[in-house]
């Protein structure tokens, strides 16, 4: 299928490893110029590499909880390609806590990383969008939207807020030409996934694959998918809705 992306703009944050990373690669290989981002030198110029054997690609060292970072990796990205098309708004996950375990600071640092940062991204890559009247964003969350899992409690919390602010967004700028999405991944094979040993004995998923999906639901012909939120589980959640 031709996903109708190809010479399109895409800022992918938190892309070196895991998740972000086979994101990037999927839109890469759909010719997709490419603005990537994480905290380590070592890993980002190793995806760099790997991706510019197929694209464009700025690759910027970035802390996306840093409250200027989500306003310069959109300048960054525009001022090198001229435009942007497609934002996938991700970052590392929270550390595992129980809810009546976290303290505040444990509160604020959770929703800093798993929604403002976010919803920053969002704010500023919105007007670059709605001035070519095309856009597409896709919001990397987790089946802990849909399924809260306890030790995660920052996850389940911040995720869901996310979503629900993202959901009022969508509606606002879909006569745009814009779309927002957000992907839930349950277990699959990265980096965070062994630490947390939480994919040990149950079925995983291929984070190529999850890239491939993500890089559909940024593709021209799932325009009228919007306010959707994609859940790739292995059928893990319970419930019918
Ligand atoms: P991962 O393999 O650990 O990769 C995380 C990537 O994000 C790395 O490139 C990391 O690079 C970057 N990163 C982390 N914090 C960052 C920050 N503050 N600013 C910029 N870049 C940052 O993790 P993953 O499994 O792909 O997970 C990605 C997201 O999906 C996380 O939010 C995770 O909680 C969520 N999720 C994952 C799964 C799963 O099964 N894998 C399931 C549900 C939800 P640096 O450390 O160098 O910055």
């Amino acid at each position: 299928m031709d996903l109708g992306i190809a010479g399109k703009v895409a800022l992918v944050t938190a892309a070196s490893k895991g998740l972000g990373r086979a994101t990037a690669m999927a839109l890469a290989g759909e010719g997709v110029k490419l603005a990537i981002c994480a905290r380590g030198e070592d890993a980002l110029r190793a995806t760099e590499a790997e991706l510019s054997q197929l694209t464009d690609v700025l690759a910027i060292v970035a802390d996306v909880t840093e409250p200027a970072a989500p306003a310069a990796l959109v300048a960054q990205a525009v001022e090198r390609f001229g435009a942007l098309d497609i934002l996938v708004a991700n970052a590392g996950g929270p550390p595992p806590a129980r809810s009546l375990d976290l303290d505040d600071q444990a509160i604020w640092d959770g929703l800093n990383l798993s929604f403002v940062s976010s919803a920053r991204l969002v704010r500023e890559a919105i007007p670059h969008m709605r001035a070519r009247g095309w856009g597409r964003v896709c919001l990397l969350t987790s089946s802990s939207i849909k399924q809260p899992i306890p030790t995660l409690s920052m996850s389940n919390a911040a995720r869901t807020g996310l979503w629900a602010w993202a959901k009022t967004a969508a509606t606002d700028v879909f006569e745009d030409g814009i779309t927002i999405n957000t992907v839930c991944p349950g277990l699959h094979d990265t980096d965070r996934i062994k630490q947390l040993s939480l994919g040990e004995g149950v079925p995983v998923g291929d984070p190529a694959d999850f890239g491939k999906v993500v890089a559909f639901v940024c593709s021209k012909p799932a325009a009228f998918m919007s306010g959707a939120a994609i859940l790739l589980d292995g059928a893990r959640y319970a419930g019918l809705f």
